[in-house]
């Protein structure tokens, strides 16, 4: 589909209008996105990635990239905590692409109106998805009782479904790593009250407690060995959270250098008597940082249409990803900053868009993996360490 007739289709720009509105509003009121979502569900932008055949529009990523950039654009924290939703949904249709039907009751209830989000992140957990200080106690009926604590769960108000994980060590010589699915009625589940944060305010990512909660035996998705080890789920969610997670910084970055360039335009030299936007100093600003933004959509457009297109990257997969969420959060880190100083003092005042842009892009800093911690994978992949 042509990229304009997508927009149109599936995020009409008066949606975007009202988003951008809203934006400010609730970051100033440290408010969480209600109206956006519930008018992204009508216009059933939660059910993006359900294929054709179980009734959804089938989007692939590339597609769904392109969307989350355009949301980004007006809303960042509305694109990064639907973020959560797409994602969990975006890896059901990856898998079931490369041949595993196994979790698509997830395309049913989303289409039932399920919110899904991703309660990965724990304190003190640098492995990620291949680690988790959650204890998964065995039941006997096959499922788990989950226990431990999941950091910034991007839509804590809304969700009704939670990806988790969660370490199984019933068998100290065996342990196992416990993926799936809770609900949100499960007994249990305690949302902190603590969220003031600096930017991205409204996806009201707050601390999950859980309390031997409930994972169903028919919601238990994998159950692998901790570490390094080869999977389709781990590898779905790697590739649509890095790819997903950097659209919606590729899209703050474009709107920063847009607010940038019309600052440029309005604001004028008393001493040269021209609009700023015409001053060589100026424009080599927002020149740079628009030299450093191009090459991140192109690298989202390549690495999402070779995942649509089921290219074999092998172990290549993962410094492509995680180079294109950094590259993306450093462009929009850039072209925020650019805006801020284009806009002169007035972009310094909380109510700006160009300050509110500057501190969403601050958040980039915080997704995993770092790009300190993966600096020894971008070696790794050279220097042949296995
Ligand atoms: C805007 C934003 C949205 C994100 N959304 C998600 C998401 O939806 N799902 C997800 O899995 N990850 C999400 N992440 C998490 C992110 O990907 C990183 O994993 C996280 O920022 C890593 O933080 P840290 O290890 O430095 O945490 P730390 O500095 O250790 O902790 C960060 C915060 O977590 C809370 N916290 C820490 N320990 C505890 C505790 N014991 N009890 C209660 N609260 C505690 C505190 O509020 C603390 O400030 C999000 C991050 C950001 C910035």
């Amino acid at each position: 589909m042509r990229h304009t007739e997508l927009a149109e289709r599936h995020l009409p720009e008066a949606l975007l209008v009202r988003f951008r509105e809203r934006a400010a509003a609730s970051d100033r009121g440290n408010e969480f996105f209600d109206d956006d979502l519930r008018e992204l569900r009508e216009a059933g932008y939660l059910t993006l990635f359900v294929p054709a055949a179980h009734g959804g529009p089938g989007l692939s990523l590339h597609e769904v990239s392109r969307l989350q950039q355009r949301l980004a654009g007006a809303a960042p924290a509305t694109a990064l905590g639907v973020n959560m939703h797409l994602m969990c949904t975006g890896v059901v249709a990856a898998m079931s692409a490369r041949g595993d039907d196994s979790l698509s009751y997830v395309f049913e209830e989303a289409l039932a109106g399920e919110i899904f989000a991703f309660g990965i992140s724990e304190p003190a957990n640098d492995w990620v998805l291949q680690g988790s200080n959650t204890r998964a106690e065995p039941a006997t009926d096959g499922g788990y009782r989950l226990t431990g604590t999941k950091i910034f769960t991007s839509l804590s108000p809304a969700w009704t479904r939670l990806i988790a994980h969660g370490l199984d060590a019933s068998d100290p010589a065996d342990p196992k790593l416990v993926y799936g699915f809770i609900e949100r009625c499960a007994q249990g589940i305690t949302t902190s009250d603590n969220w003031d944060v600096l930017g991205m305010r409204a996806s009201q990512s707050r601390a999950t407690r859980l309390d031997e909660v409930e994972m169903r035996a028919d919601r238990v998705a994998r159950r692998i060995s901790p570490g390094r080890t080869p999977d389709l789920l781990t590898f779905a969610i790697t590739s649509n959270f890095q790819l997903l997670v950097a659209s919606v910084y590729a899209g703050v970055a474009r709107r920063a250098l847009a607010v940038a360039a019309s600052a440029l335009k309005s604001r004028r030299s008393a001493s040269r008597e021209t609009a700023l936007s015409e001053l060589g100093e100026w424009r080599s600003r927002l020149a740079e940082a628009h030299r450093c933004f191009l090459s991140v959509p192109a690298q989202l457009d390549a690495y999402t249409r070779d995942f649509d297109e089921l290219v074999d990257h092998g172990v290549g997969w993962a410094p492509r990803l995680v180079a294109a969420r950094i590259a993306a959060g450093e462009a929009a880190r850039s072209a925020a900053e650019t805006a801020l100083v284009c806009s002169g003092g007035a972009g310094f005042n909380m109510e700006s868009e160009a300050s509110r842009l500057y501190r969403d892009a601050a958040a980039s800093l915080f997704h995993p993996p770092s790009a300190e911690v993966s600096q020894g994978m971008f070696a790794d992949a050279l220097l042949d360490v296995a």
